[in-house]
């Protein structure tokens, strides 16, 4: 298939280019300092899911220095993910120039939220945006370009786009729809955005027939759910909410289907693990989801680390990355 697109290609990687917001979802002023970091891993892991086109923190941390912090805490390799089409040319010109580390893959899709934006037709600040179609085709295009190795986050989200607004309701499952096309088309593994949306996710998921390679990033379900998705073959991967102190039910979930099929990820800059919850999230901050992620499994440590580590070169055919 042929595209108008290009992918962009420069000597630099690029800054980031947004800030996250200053304040929380409940409308207090959130603490930018970054966390301190952590006692290394006995053992590296890959960071499966970040967002580096976000900056955060009282401190502006360039992809280098996310990096650098990263492999002093044992995390010697990331996939980061663009979400709306912003950050996704952004992660497409990042992995297309030529001081990318070498340690970095990537991904890209239309974020379920974007996919009723770009449905409607513009944005939250009334800029005009391309069709939802337009959009799905410039990732296609963007996907072939170097460096990508997954199709995401793609799904649904009942959270911040009502299950009541009948158009972005359609949007958001078409758009699933196409990922799911692209991921098999591409021979890529799809990561899926599923927040307050289990049943629905499933349901599409069986319905079209889901990749050979399907991660929930971000997991939320609980031990049934977990069961179910594990028993069809697909992998959980688990984010800084594990460690929340409400999050009993994830840590469930955890508990019931073991560490065969699971994966770790910061989200970041969003879900900073316990006890930072609210500050800046970079990479370097896994050691604390690693630990709730081997207690919860009864799993040494450094065992939770070469199981996890060699689940995630896998599920990413990523034999390259071979650990110190
Ligand atoms: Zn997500
Ligand atoms: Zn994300």
């Amino acid at each position: 298939m042929s595209s108008p697109h290009e992918t962009p290609s420069g000597p630099a990687a690029p800054p980031p280019v947004r800030d996250r917001e200053d304040i929380d979802p409940r409308g207090k002023k959130r603490d930018r300092s970054w966390p301190p970091a952590p006692e290394p891993l006995p053992f590296p892991v890959i960071d499966n899911h970040c967002h580096l086109d976000f900056a955060d923190g009282d401190q502006q941390l360039s992809v280098h220095d996310h990096i650098a912090r990263a492999a002093d805490s044992g995390v010697d390799a990331q996939i980061t993910i663009g979400s709306d089409l912003e950050a996704v040319r952004w992660t497409a010109a990042l992995l297309a120039s030529e001081d990318c580390p070498d340690s970095l893959r990537g991904g890209v899709a239309v974020h379920p939220n974007e996919a009723a934006l770009h449905a409607r037709g513009y944005d939250h600040e009334g800029r005009a945006l391309p069709g939802l179609d337009e959009a799905i085709s410039e990732i296609f295009a963007l996907l072939r370009g170097p460096g990508m190795i997954v199709v995401g986050e793609s799904g649904l989200d009942w959270f911040r786009t009502s299950r009541q607004d009948e158009q972005a309701r359609a949007a958001q499952i078409d758009s699933f729809r196409a990922h799911i096309a692209l991921a098999k088309e591409l021979e890529l593994p799809l990561q899926i955005h599923d927040r307050d949306a289990h049943r629905d996710v499933l349901e599409v998921l069986e319905a079209d027939g889901a990749p050979e390679r399907t991660i929930f990033h971000c997991f939320s379900g609980d031990a049934e759910f977990a069961r179910e998705c594990v028993d069809r073959g697909w992998f959980l991967s688990f984010a800084g909410t594990v460690t929340f102190k409400n999050a009993s039910d994830l840590r469930g979930a955890l508990a019931e289907v073991g560490l065969d099929q699971v994966m770790v990820e910061t989200d970041a800059p969003f879900l900073t693990p316990a006890p930072y919850r609210g500050r800046p999230n970079s990479s370097y901050l896994i050691p604390h989801t690693m630990a709730t992620i081997a207690e919860v499994t009864g799993t040494d440590l450094e065992q939770a680390c070469r199981t996890i580590r060699a689940t995630t070169q896998d599920v990413y055919r990523w034999p390259e990355v071979v650990a110190a």
